[in-house]
């Protein structure tokens, strides 16, 4: 079978260093296939693993029928050793291991006649941009793409781009193309500014109707849009209140939260936490509850304030992750709940924005009213561990929610108040 090919992003390391924090921190669904596999391998407490106890039924009601690889009280998963290594992988070989831990931090996205390749920013591994460029791993990328992407991927349609317009791959790979090179040009202003232009270059594509500007005349529309948004000036940050505010630090606070099997299982406790959690955020006063051990509580109005300059390594970073999300399709469509373009594009400003307030929120757990590159990768690991994966950023209130922030322009707000 002949496969599209890859377009692999072209500013992003990337190798194993065996952190083993992928293990520890995702759940892992499995096929009955690969159940089958596992219990084949017949896996005993001589091995480390507990016996008949590896796989776990996984969802909630009477009809469980997806399979999970289950946990050992440290949190981390049954086939996790003592060095940090995985025991299927150690005994039978990588392809023995479940699909999920094989394609991890990899995300593969059919888009017209390629196949993009994306990655997961919550191993610390693609946040620090560690390892091997990611195009010398083309081979074993070839591998993955011909376990995951169907036959018929060059069928699958392209996202939306707004509620009411769709394009063909062509043009939408045109918006994308643009979108990526507002973001990453190097034109001495920083990643937030260019973010800012992106987000008034989106605001015009979610206006248009593209009945007349399709095919060849897209290419001189978004040329002149993307003109157009470098001559627009950064207003004064301004600070976000009321309504948009507490919405946003709701966001934050599903963005912060931790969702391993220890926090799934922690029962009454574990949901009070994460009640007392919300209504604090909710309001907005006093202090943040802590929603993970590295968090201490810590007062809403700490998260308000300036947090020094933001450095060039912040730039680096978050240019790498727009870049790579932009490049891999990896924030609309099938990749992101089905989300068209536009709506999509907004989600991932507002995910810079949690990040900023989520490194504060670090920044200030540890006593520093300064932040670091280390609060902002450790924050870019947290919140990309959800984006584009746990199910209730899909949901139609939080579709709302990105909706409701972007049409006041509290968006473009929050972004410019966050980032400092
Ligand atoms: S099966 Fe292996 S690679 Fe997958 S989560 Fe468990 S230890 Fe990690």
């Amino acid at each position: 079978m002949s496969l599209p090919p890859l377009q692999l992003p072209t500013i992003q390391n990337w190798s194993c260093h065996n952190c083993s924090g992928c293990c520890r921190q995702h759940l892992i669904e499995i096929t009955e296939e690969e159940r089958q596999r596992i219990l084949d391998q017949k896996w005993t407490a001589k091995d480390g693993v507990p016996e008949g106890k590896a796989v776990v039924p996984h969802g909630s009601g009477l009809f469980k029928k997806s399979w999970r690889l289950a946990h050992g009280s440290d949190g981390g998963c049954v086939f996790l050793n003592d060095d940090g290594l995985c025991r299927i992988h150690a005994k039978f070989g990588e392809a023995a291991k479940p699909l999920a831990c094989r394609i991890y931090p990899y995300a593969l996205h059919p888009a017209g006649k390629k196949v993009t390749v994306s990655l997961r920013f919550s191993c610390p591994s693609v946040v620090a941009n560690v390892g091997k460029p990611v195009s010398e791993n083309r081979d074993e990328l070839k591998k993955i793409e011909r376990l995951v992407v169907p036959e018929n991927a060059n069928k699958v349609p392209p996202p939306g781009i707004s509620k009411n317009e769709q394009l063909d791959w062509p043009d939408t790979l045109k918006i994308v193309n643009a979108l990526h090179e507002l973001v990453t040009q190097d034109d001495e202003v920083g990643v937030i500014e260019r973010l800012y232009r992106a987000l008034f270059v989106v605001g015009l594509v979610d206006q248009a109707q593209f009945e007349l500007i399709r095919g060849a005349r897209m290419g001189d529309f978004l040329e002149i849009i993307s003109e157009a948004a470098l001559l627009e000036e950064l207003p004064q940050p301004a600070q976000p209140v009321g309504v948009m505010q507490m919405q946003f630090r709701l966001l934050v606070a599903h963005y912060a939260r931790k969702d391993t099997v220890a926090d799934l299982d922690a029962g009454f406790a574990g949901r009070w936490r994460l009640f007392r959690a919300a209504t604090k955020f909710a309001s907005g006063r006093g202090t943040a509850v802590p929603l993970q051990d590295c968090f201490q509580e810590v007062s809403f109005e700490t998260m308000e304030q300036p947090f020094g300059d933001f450095p060039d390594e912040f730039d680096e970073i978050l240019t790498r992750y727009l870049s790579v999300k932009l490049q891999g399709m990896h924030f609309c469509g099938p990749a992101y709940y089905d989300i068209p373009l536009v709506e999509g594009f907004r989600s991932l400003a507002l995910v810079i924005s949690a990040m900023c307030w989520i490194a504060k929120w670090l920044a200030a757990s540890d006593g520093r009213s300064t932040w670091t590159t280390e609060d902002l990768s450790k924050a870019m690991a947290i919140a990309d561990h959800h984006h584009g994966y746990s199910p209730i950023f899909g949901s139609g209130g939080f579709r709302r929610r990105v909706n409701m922030l972007a049409k006041t322009d509290d968006l473009l707000r929050i972004l410019l108040w966050y980032a400092r």
